[in-house]
């Protein structure tokens, strides 16, 4: 991966390049195009003082409106008909000095250039101090009673030298200004912005390497602040991840060990005693290896359904029969430890579904009910239509379980009685598969339950047709 800048340098660098561009806007402006602006704008007035002076040619005190108008703009005018003066005063400006030759060629210029005429001049002083005097000319021709006559308005434009080397010297300031201003920004903008994230930062690296403390206290600004929270919710998450993990390896090393135990025991005494050797021990050796394998298989189904590495296989099935058929396995819990297990059956009643799958949620919802049904030993099973679905429900009248938890019983890690010895084939996990199996049937499934009172676990499927299934 290409290493990118720290955003302490981003954020520099992007201040730098505007303050950059700002200088280079306020150069361009005032150094370069200060004077042709400055000559344009004046052009523009000359061109309306000839407007004016041209309308109030007819009009009475003629001579004292161009007086004024020259005196207020100070400029001077001259108004020339081709052979003589109409107009003229302010004889000391070099537009009274032109000779009338001089006046006849500018008219010829102007006429040629389609009745108007701008000269520039420039004269340079000889003095030594490199001055110059720069003077415009505007000329334009009018048609007045059948006579063309000439307009000209003369102006000295004012020395730009100085005001540029004081801009220049503003300039100097300025830009040190702008420096200041932005390392000045630069150092409050890393304050605010950069240092929360570097923290934050760090504090995540500090979690990939196990150390999951997280400091609450940024309040910074709004999106460092969700960060935080963000990661300090990680940080928890794999604390009680870490936590449910450590506590699965636990429990089931207890599963593991006590058929084991059971096995490396029974086994020992068969071969020490040999009158020990007898069929009923040995049941009791086959019965903790099945255990032992019912355990291993559920961690490794669990594992493949976590990996969507288990395909249902669907097909239209009767599932009154189904279970029906998984209640015989149960009877023996009536004969042998005076179990009551009520069937309440509605035949016929088919869906589409992984036939396997389901079963296996039936057997673990059955084992749980005998495994914590308590003193009343009793389960009722109900299988029945209810609005287009097919219910199945396992009832038990035993230690039920409390409302908050209800949720979490069907989290792979979680338990509620820690210290429960499973007196039948139960892994700690048949719930969460259960989920899992539910889940990819895109099932309804859920629990009813009041401490003390008992629970029902029950599922629901869709009668069964291919369109009903995603
Ligand atoms: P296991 O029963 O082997 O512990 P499960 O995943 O089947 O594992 O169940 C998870 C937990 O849910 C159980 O440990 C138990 O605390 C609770 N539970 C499940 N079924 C019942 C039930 N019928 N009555 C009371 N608690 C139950």
């Amino acid at each position: 991966m290409k290493k990118q800048m720290s955003l302490k340098w981003k954020i520099a660098r992007y201040l730098y390049i505007f303050a950059g561009l700002l200088l280079f806007i306020l150069i361009l402006f005032q150094l370069f195009l200060l004077e042709p602006m400055y000559e344009k704008y004046k052009l523009e007035t000359m061109s309306n003082i000839i407007s004016k002076a041209i309308q109030a040619m007819d009009e009475e005190g003629f001579a004292d409106t161009i007086y004024n108008i020259s005196s207020m703009d100070d400029v001077s005018i001259r108004i020339y008909d081709g052979k003589k003066d109409i107009m003229a005063g302010n004889y000391g400006s070099p537009l009274y000095k032109m000779k009338l030759d001089e006046l006849n060629s500018l008219v010829r210029k102007t006429s040629e250039n389609k009745g108007e005429y701008i000269q520039k001049t420039v004269l340079k002083h000889s003095d030594g101090h490199n001055e110059e005097t720069k003077s415009m000319m505007l000329s334009r021709i009018v048609n007045r009673n059948e006579q063309p006559v000439l307009v000209v308005v003369y102006s000295r434009l004012s020395p730009m030298n100085v005001t540029l080397k004081t801009l220049r010297i503003q300039l100097l300031y300025i830009a040190i200004m702008l420096i200041i201003a932005v390392l000045l920004l630069t150092y409050v903008m890393n304050k605010h912005i950069a240092i929360p994230l570097i923290r934050i930062n760090k504090e995540a690296k500090e979690i990939s390497e196990g150390e999951y403390d997280i400091d609450e206290s940024t309040n910074e600004y709004l999106e460092a602040q969700e960060l935080n929270a963000t990661l300090l919710q990680a940080s928890n998450d794999i604390v009680q991840a870490e936590k449910a993990k450590r506590d699965l390896i636990s429990n089931i090393s207890h599963d593991l060990r006590t058929p084991l135990t059971m096995i490396q025991g029974y086994g020992e005494m068969m071969l020490d005693l040999p009158n020990e050797m007898n069929e009923e021990n040995m049941h009791v050796i086959i019965d903790e290896a099945t255990r032992l394998s019912y355990l291993v298989n559920d961690l490794l189904d669990l594992s493949k359904l976590k990996e969507n590495q288990i395909h249902l296989e669907y097909e239209t099935f009767d599932l009154s029969k189904m279970i029906e058929g998984q209640m015989k396995k149960y009877a023996v819990y009536e004969v042998n430890e005076g179990f009551t297990i009520v069937s309440e059956i509605q035949e016929g009643l088919c869906v589409y579904a992984d036939c396997n799958r389901i079963e296996q949620v039936f057997n673990n919802f059955m084992t749980n009910a005998i495994n914590y049904c308590g003193e009343v030993r009793k389960v009722i099973v109900r299988v029945f239509l209810k609005n287009e679905v097919v219910r199945v429900e396992v009832e038990d009248f035993g230690i039920g379980i409390p409302k908050d938890k209800q949720e979490l019983i069907w989290d792979r890690y979680y338990k509620l009685d820690k210290t429960h010895v499973r007196p039948l084939n139960s892994s700690g996990i048949g719930l969460s598969i259960a989920k899992e199996i539910l889940d990819m049937h895109h099932a309804t499934y859920g629990v009813e339950s009041q401490i003390d009172q008992g629970s029902v676990f029950f599922f629901e499927l869709p009668v069964g047709t291919v369109a009903n299934v995603k």
